[in-house]
């Protein structure tokens, strides 16, 4: 991997968009104390993902966005890219931004990217934030004075194996969320075998339900039937009665027509009756008489 430009805005003292061109062979940077050498180098360390604010002289990562001076404003965000080389020979820029408020974002080739991409892209090409290939002020006694497990870390970096370490721990880290994962579904499928079990119970319940609405339904129209049939029959019988009582109203209406005319015929006979026994007392008074 070549670093082949730093692009600096808003990041510390680089208040203004500055390049730093890095052509092949030695590049140097002079000048007075505290003019932003060391920036830098912080610079380039915070592109590669560096999180921590303290290895930034700062106390929190917002401390690297221009703070503003007695001239000049403050920024509300810092920007840095990295143009480089490659490990495949394909130019790639790499950048981070980091707004008041709203937190670090990396961009690799304009597209949006994790940390860890861009942490990966440089532990593939042997560096990184952390790379003992950057030693910044006052750490050049540490280097030397490493512990063997430090030491190790450099000897990997130069085999070019970090790449691998952070690959491992990724997917180790990707393992356990899977077995995470399926420790849950375990719990899910348990879960769900509770509630499979509580189903079927509710469908045969609800199977019994049905066979017997279906059972009550035709009783109840077996019923209905059976009392059809029975008003049927009443009815008929119900008719063939009125029939017959007509019948008798008729033969007793006749009769009484006979009985009214048998009455007219006595009273007639009666007053005939009457008339003879006036007239026969009438003669028997005569006779007296006589
Ligand atoms: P030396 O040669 O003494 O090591 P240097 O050239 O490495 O110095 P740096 O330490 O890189 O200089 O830069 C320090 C300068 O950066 C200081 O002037 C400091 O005020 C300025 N600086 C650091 N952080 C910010 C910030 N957030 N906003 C504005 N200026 C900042």
């Amino acid at each position: 991997m070549q670093i082949k430009r730093l692009r600096i805005a808003g990041f510390k003292s680089f208040v203004d968009p500055a390049d730093l061109v890095i052509a092949p062979g030695l590049t140097g940077v002079v000048g007075p104390n505290g003019c932003g050498k060391s920036n830098l180098l912080e610079a380039l360390r915070w592109t590669m993902g560096e999180n921590s604010a303290k290895s930034l002289r700062g106390a929190g990562m917002e401390d690297v966005i221009f703070a503003g001076t007695a001239t000049r404003p403050p920024r509300d965000f810092a920007e840095v890219s990295i143009l480089l080389d490659g490990a495949d020979g394909e130019e790639r820029e790499v950048v981070r931004r980091i707004e008041r408020g709203a937190g670090s974002a990396y961009r690799i080739d304009g597209r949006d990217v994790r940390a860890k991409d861009v942490a990966l892209l440089f532990a593939d090409a042997a560096t990184g934030a952390h790379s003992p290939a950057l030693v910044s002020q006052n750490r050049i006694g540490a280097v030397i004075a490493a512990k063997p497990t430090e030491r190790r870390a450099m000897l990997e970096e130069a085999a070019g194996i970090a790449g691998l370490h952070v690959r491992r721990r990724d997917a180790e880290a990707r393992l356990r969320a899977t077995e995470a994962n399926l420790a849950r579904l375990d719990e899910l499928i348990a879960d769900q075998d509770v509630r499979a079990a509580a189903l079927r119970r509710q469908a045969r319940q609800a199977e019994r339900y049905r066979t017997l609405s279906e059972q009550i339904r035709v009783a109840e129209a077996r019923m209905i039937f059976a009392r059809w049939r029975e008003a049927v029959a009443a009815a008929d019988a119900a008719r063939a009665d009125a029939t017959a009582a007509e019948a008798r109203v008729t033969a007793a209406g006749e009769a009484e027509q006979a009985a009214a005319a048998a009455q007219h015929a006595a009273v007639a006979a009666l007053a005939d009756a009457r008339g003879a026994a006036l007239a026969a007392r009438e003669a028997a008074s005569e006779a007296g008489h006589r």
